[in-house]
């Protein structure tokens, strides 16, 4: 899978060369390349932004610059990229979201700062490519580049052979294998700690009690923190969805 990520500050992608995302690739299971978005900038200051029509605080990013930097960017490829742009005010970025970029050839992440890109942008590229936009949640940063490490390593360990046992994200939290639900609550060697047992089912080898107990502490866990996902589990599967 190949990955484009344009920003203005190139140096805060510098994460995506260690742990996982930096061993996949190394493995090449992930072709990631880092664009400086200044690259396309015209004029001695090199300027990416202006002020907003309309007046108002800050600075926008400007139609021209990242125009001509999608067009290189995305013509550098076989078929067209999906462009993901983060911002505040796009969707909520989920699991399912996730899982459906996974599986995508080409993705390139557009990282905003100021006060975002200017509409055109995405109107525009929305002509020639799939677009959209995502939002981290219900807080702004100071840009997009958080959003797009957040992406990139989230987006990564779905990417086959990228994780040692598959299975394990099969299992996470939001996964199909856990209804959607949020995982259960885990632990491991010493049996007790601090005056604090492993709770007995899950050192007795029985894999269906065990396996009962992880939907049970799932459920009650979801229903404590996230009762939203129960919500959707219903929608998806009716009423028997608990059987
Ligand atoms: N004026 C914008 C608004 O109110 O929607 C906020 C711009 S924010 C200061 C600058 C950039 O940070 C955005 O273009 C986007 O790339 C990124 N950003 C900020 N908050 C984000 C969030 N919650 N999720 C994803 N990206 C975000």
């Amino acid at each position: 899978m190949r990955i484009d990520v344009v920003t203005i500050f190139p140096g805060y992608l510098a994460p995506l060369d260690d742990a996982l995302v930096g061993r996949a690739r190394r493995a090449g299971r992930l072709d990631l390349r880092v664009h400086d978005l200044r690259r396309w900038a015209t004029g001695v200051h090199q300027a990416v932004d202006d002020a907003p029509y309309g007046g108002g605080p800050g600075m926008l990013m400007t139609a021209p610059v990242w125009g001509a930097a999608l067009d290189e960017v995305t013509a550098s490829g076989e078929g067209a990229p999906r462009l993901l742009v983060p911002t505040p005010a796009g969707p909520p970025l989920t699991q399912q979201r996730v899982a459906a970029w996974a599986v995508e050839p080409w993705l390139v992440i557009a990282c905003g700062r100021y006060e975002g890109i200017d509409a055109r942008v995405l109107e525009d590229a929305a002509r020639r490519m799939p677009v959209e936009e995502v939002s981290l949640g219900d807080y702004v940063l100071a840009g997009g580049e958080v959003a797009a490490l957040v992406v990139v390593e989230a987006v990564s360990r779905l990417v086959p052979g990228v994780l040692g046992n598959p299975a394990s994200a099969e299992l996470d939290s939001f996964a199909e294998g856990t209804g959607g639900l949020l995982e259960a609550p885990a632990y491991t060697r010493p049996e007790r700690w601090r005056e604090l047992d492993v709770p007995e089912v899950l050192r007795g080898g029985n894999h269906g009690a065990v396996a009962r107990w992880r939907r049970d502490r799932s459920l009650e866990r979801t229903a404590a923190v996230r009762p939203d996902l129960l919500d959707a589990l219903v929608a998806r599967h009716g009423p028997d969805a608990f059987d």
